[in-house]
């Protein structure tokens, strides 16, 4: 019950139609008295721009009201291309994007961007980005400047948590942690249904919790933090290292394919560096450092004399086929990722208590080869009570999940504004 008379209700409803912000769809049944006349949101009634800020890549969305993707642009970044070069690159890519967009009686509404760092919120201000070596960003205004429309910032994983939470796997779901693990590792933890933020809003880098005291250093400049064990970037290092002592035979041939197509094909549509899972078009990155890597690539004819020029070409999803093609040391790779996922997930569950866990960015889209395994530890690991019960999946929403989220985030404050809530 809203609280509101009749009238009220039905004069919002009118100005909410008027505006195209909802439509009737029909009348629903009632006992008694009048058919109530079902409203549904607009879809088409504006558009909204979700970006995901990666550390090597930039994935920009066009959708309408209701998440539906209309677009999708991805561009190749690298960390060395400097600050004002990715973001120049991210926002000619928004600007293209935006252009492209079907005419709606509201236009573009406003664009949400997902950062792989800690970022103050209130003021959109990135305030550091480990992997990318970034401080104090003042993205939203940057951004607000350029298109002239609401724009808000968030933690890539908080946005990933949104995405899911809103559109996909974690809909309904009141207490999950969604862990977004790509180059780094990142958590959105969501309790009672929302997204838990902490004291200062920072809550939610658990890719930072020391796993090993003495282990490899972290962009963060501490030691054995347990992204340097579970992410992306500790999976290729493993694979590098499989390959380089002779093992892994069939990632290897993929490799030297990889490296042999780089050769004699258009260098300008390369993605080295990149995820390999769903790279649409490359970008940002030079085409004549592509060009570049693969002449040096063509020119190796031993993989393991020359991991240096090869390596580029290394990604997970080179990986995750080596391991279906029945690579048994690609398999150990995502299997050792497995293992060390579940052993921080299993931290989690004991101190979250969530029904699920939801594993985005690359190493979610590895699938069996590595959430069987995080399974089986955080089993062996957590307490019974804590654990029995509990799923790991990937995000429903894929790669898009960030990018999605960045479009709930716009939703969700264009959704909650006075005019509009009854
Ligand atoms: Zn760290």
């Amino acid at each position: 019950m809203s609280g509101l008379t009749r009238g009220t209700v039905s004069s919002l409803v009118d100005e909410l139609i008027r505006d195209s912000l909802v439509k009737e769809i029909g009348t629903g049944t009632s006992a008694m008295g009048r058919k109530p006349i079902m409203l549904q949101l607009n879809g088409g009634a504006g558009v909204i721009v979700g970006v995901d800020l990666g550390v090597n890549y930039i994935l920009i969305i066009l959708a309408d009201l209701r998440a539906q993707v209309l677009a999708r642009k991805r561009l190749s970044i690298r960390p060395d291309m400097g600050e004002k070069r990715i973001i120049e690159a991210m926002l000619d890519g928004i600007a293209d994007i935006v252009v492209s967009a079907p005419a709606t009686p509201r236009g573009l509404l406003g664009v949400g961007v997902g950062v792989p760092g800690l970022v103050e919120t209130g003021h959109g201000v990135l305030k550091f980005a480990p992997n990318l070596r970034w401080k104090n960003v003042p993205l939203r205004d940057i951004l607000q400047d350029r298109f002239d429309v609401p724009v808000y910032v968030d933690n890539e994983a908080n946005v990933g948590a949104l995405g899911e939470k809103w559109f996909g796997a974690g809909q309904g779901i009141r207490h999950m942690v969604y862990l977004s693990v790509g180059i780094g590792l990142g958590a959105g933890i969501v309790l009672n249904g929302e997204l838990y933020r902490g004291a200062t809003g920072y809550a939610g880098e658990l890719g930072h919790f020391t796993i090993d005291p003495d282990g490899p250093v972290c962009g963060c400049g501490n030691r054995g933090c347990w992204e340097t064990f579970a992410s992306e970037l500790a999976t290729l290092r493993r694979a590098r290292e499989a390959v380089e002592r002779g093992e892994a035979a069939i990632l290897r041939e993929l490799l030297e394919t990889k490296c042999r197509q780089a050769g004699t094909r258009d260098t300008s549509a390369a993605t080295a560096g990149d995820s390999g899972f769903g790279a649409d078009s490359a970008g940002a990155t030079g085409a004549e450092d592509e060009a570049d890597i693969a002449r040096q690539c063509a020119t190796a004819n031993d993989i393991s004399g020359d991991m240096g020029a090869v390596s580029a070409w290394l990604s997970v999803s080179l990986v995750v086929e080596a391991c279906e093609r029945g690579d048994p040391a690609a398999q150990r790779v995502l299997r050792e990722t497995g293992r060390y996922l579940g052993i921080g997930i299993a931290g989690l569950v004991n101190a979250f208590n969530p029904e699920v866990l939801i594993i985005g960015n690359t190493i979610g889209q590895c699938g069996r080869w590595v959430l069987d395994e995080a399974a089986k530890e955080m089993q062996a690991r957590g307490l019974s009570q804590l654990v029995r019960g509990v799923r790991i999946v990937p995000a429903m929403l894929g790669s898009d999940a960030c990018a999605i989220g960045g479009v709930s985030l716009v939703l969700s404050d264009f959704l909650s504004l006075p005019r509009i809530t009854f």
